[in-house]
């Protein structure tokens, strides 16, 4: 695959997902990292967002409940490079009826090679990375040449 470099902006637009037994959990990180989140983009599925919106006072742009497509919603914002980071707490001891949109969220994160954290130490070290406030230039698919040969 023929890769090119795309920037993520010195703002991060992030994602913020947690199913409900980590919901708690996914609070608790964002009140203990408020002063760097509140300088972000954030956008959360529609009951991860509220509740953390509860709890912290951040705003967040919310989208859909994650069973009724907010997963998904979430994964074309990543396959249209219009999101940078993806906190997602999923919950590793129950199982979902939105399995195959949890599976495809994950794929397509790593496909766009966009940064993923699935639990609190690994959110922890990604949002105190000094990348978190300067432009990054990452390396992401090229299809230039398919989206060419599709107008022809
Ligand atoms: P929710 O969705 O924030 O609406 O609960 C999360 C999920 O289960 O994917």
């Amino acid at each position: 695959m023929k890769l090119t470099e795309t920037l993520a902006p010195t703002q991060k637009r992030i994602a913020l997902v947690a199913h409900d037994n980590m919901k708690e959990t996914l609070a608790s990180w964002c009140q203990k990292h408020k002063s760097v989140l509140e300088n972000q983009c954030l956008f959360a599925t529609g009951t991860t967002g509220q509740r953390v919106k509860v709890a912290t006072g951040l705003e967040v742009i919310p989208l859909l409940s994650g069973p009724m497509g907010g997963d998904q919603q979430i994964g074309a914002k990543i396959a249209e490079q219009s999101l940078d980071i993806l906190i997602f707490f999923w919950d590793p001891l129950e199982s979902m009826p939105h399995d195959p949109d949890v599976k495809a969220l994950l794929r397509i994160a790593a496909v766009w090679n966009i940064a993923v954290a699935c639990n609190p130490t690994s959110a922890d070290y990604l949002i105190s990375s000094p990348l978190i406030n300067t432009e990054y230039a990452y390396r992401v698919p090229d299809y230039s040449a398919y989206a060419a040969g599709r107008s022809e």
